[in-house]
C-alpha cells in the first residue's frame, strides 16, 4: 500500500531543497521496494500567491490524510516582499503557526550533531568536542510561557507586565513519553531540563517525568537545571543524548546547541503530535538571498526526511542509510558553498542531492 507523504515546497530555497530530499526518498523507495506517493501542499508565501491566504483548510485537510509532511521553508525578505505588507495574521509565518496548531504538533525535535568533517566550523574549543556530540532536543511546543495568560496593567502608578507559565500533568506526560520513546531509538538517556529549584511548573515537570520514566526501565533519566544545561552544552556537549524540556527553555537551548554545530544548512527538525504524524523541516529559513541559484545546502532537508522515516514511518534502517550517505558524501570531500573549505569539491544543490541519493 502506498505511503502518502505531504510535500510543502514553500518559498525561497524551499522548492530546490525539497526536490533534493525527494530524490533521496525516491532512492530509498527503490532500495526498500516501498511505494511513496507525494501530495503537494501549499503553505506560506506560495499559498498567499495562489489563494490569498498563508494556510487554507484544504492544506490542513490534505495534510491530515498524509502519514507525514516534509517541508522546505516558508517566508520571504521582510524588506522587499509584498507578503510583508499584509497584516501579521495573513503573512507567511502565520501559515506555519496555523498548521502546527491545526495538527496539534506539541513536540519539537531538534538534533545537533557534529560531523568530524565539519569540526572546523564548530565555534567550541577542540578539547570540548574531542569525542564529538550527537544529541536531540525534545521541546514542548504548545504550552508554557508562550501560551499562558499575559497582560500589562498599571499597578501603583507603574506599568506592570505579567506572563504566566502554565503546564498541566497531561501536557508534561505526553512530551515526556515522546522523549523516552526517542531515547529508546538512540543511546537510551534522557536529560530532563528544568528550574525546579525555583519554579512550581518545573517541580511538577520533574515529578511527572519521574513517573513516566518508570515505564521505560531501559532508559536512564537525569535532571539538570537549565542554567547548568546552558553551560554544559558548551563545556561538554558529548554527555547529552536526549534533552527534554519545556517551551521557552527549549527555544533557547536548541538555538544554542545548533550554533555549536557551526552550520545552519545541516540542521534538521521535526514537530510531532500524539500519533505517528509529524511535520519535518530544516531548522533554517527560506534564505531568499540565495534562492533560485542552485547553491543552497539541501542536507538539512535530506536529514529531515531521514527523521521522517525514523519517527513517522518506522523505517529506521532507511533513515540510517540516509545519514550514512550524508556522512559518506562529506568524507569524500563534497561541499555546498556554505560549508566549503579549502581542498574540498564545491557542488551545487542538485549535485549534492544526487550524490547522496547515489549512495543510498
Ligand atoms: P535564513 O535561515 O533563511 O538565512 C540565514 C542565512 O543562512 C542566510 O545568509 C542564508 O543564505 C543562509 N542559509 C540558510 N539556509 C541555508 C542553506 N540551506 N544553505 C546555505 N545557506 C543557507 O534566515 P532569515 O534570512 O532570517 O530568514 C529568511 C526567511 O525565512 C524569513 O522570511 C523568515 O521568516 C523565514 N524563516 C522560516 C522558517 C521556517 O520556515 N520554519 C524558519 C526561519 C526563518
Amino acid at each position: 500500500m502506498a505511503v502518502i507523504i505531504g510535500l510543502i515546497h514553500g518559498d525561497g530555497i524551499g522548492p530546490e531543497i525539497v526536490n533534493e530530499a525527494k530524490k533521496v526518498l525516491d532512492a530509498v523507495s527503490r532500495k526498500y521496494g516501498c511505494d511513496f506517493e507525494y501530495e503537494n501542499l501549499l503553505l506560506g508565501g506560495a499559498s498567499i500567491d495562489a489563494t490569498g491566504l498563508p494556510l487554507t483548510e484544504e492544506t490542513v485537510e490534505k495534510a491530515k490524510q498524509c502519514a507525514a509532511v516534509l517541508m522546505g521553508s516558508i517566508g520571504g525578505d521582510a524588506k522587499t516582499s509584498p507578503w510583508y505588507q499584509l497584516p501579521a495574521d495573513k503573512r507567511p509565518e502565520a501559515g506555519l503557526l496555523g498548521i502546527r496548531k491545526a495538527l496539534n504538533l506539541f513536540a519539537n525535535l531538534r538534533p545537533a550533531y557534529l560531523y568530524d568533517e565539519l569540526k572546523d566550523a564548530c565555534p567550541l574549543k577542540p578539547e570540548m568536542t574531542a569525542n564529538g556530540f550527537d544529541m536531540i532536543i525534545v521541546r514542548e511546543l504548545t504550552g508554557g510561557l508562550y501560551f499562558g495568560r499575559r497582560y500589562t496593567e498599571t499597578v501603583d502608578g507603574l506599568r506592570t507586565a505579567v506572563d504566566t507559565l502554565t503546564y498541566n500533568e497531561a501536557e508534561i506526560r505526553r512530551i515526556a513519553v515522546k522523549a523516552f520513546e526517542i531515547a529508546q531509538k538512540r543511546r537510551k538517556k534522557v536529560t530532563s531540563v528544568d528550574k525546579a529549584n525555583v519554579l512550581d511548573s518545573s517541580r511538577l515537570w520533574r515529578a511527572v517525568t519521574e513517573e513516566v520514566a518508570k515505564d521505560y526501565p531501559d532508559v536512564t533519566l537525569e535532571h539538570m537545571l537549565v542554567d547548568n544545561c546552558a553551560m554544559q552544552l558548551v563545556m561538554n556537549p558529548g554527555q547529552f543524548d536526549v534533552i527534554l524540556t519545556e517551551n521557552m527553555f527549549g527555544d533557547i537551548l536548541s538555538d544554542e546547541a545548533s550554533m555549536t554545530t557551526g552550520s545552519i544548512g545541516m540542521l534538521s527538525s521535526a514537530s510531532l503530535n500524539e500519533t505517528k504524524f509529524g511535520l519535518y523541516e530544516p531548522s533554517h529559513g527560506s534564505a531568499p538571498d540565495i534562492a533560485g541559484k542552485n547553491i543552497a545546502n539541501p542536507i538539512a532537508t535530506v536529514l529531515s526526511a531521514a527523521m521522517m522515516l525514523k519517527f513517522s514511518l518506522d523505517m529506521d534502517a532507511a533513515a540510517d542509510d540516509i545519514e550514512s550517505a550524508v556522512q559518506k558524501v562529506l568524507s569524500e570531500g563534497y561541499r555546498t558553498s556554505d560549508i566549503y573549505s579549502e581542498g574540498c569539491t564545491r557542488v551545487s544543490t542538485s549535485e549534492m542531492g544526487s550524490l547522496i541519493a547515489e549512495r543510498i
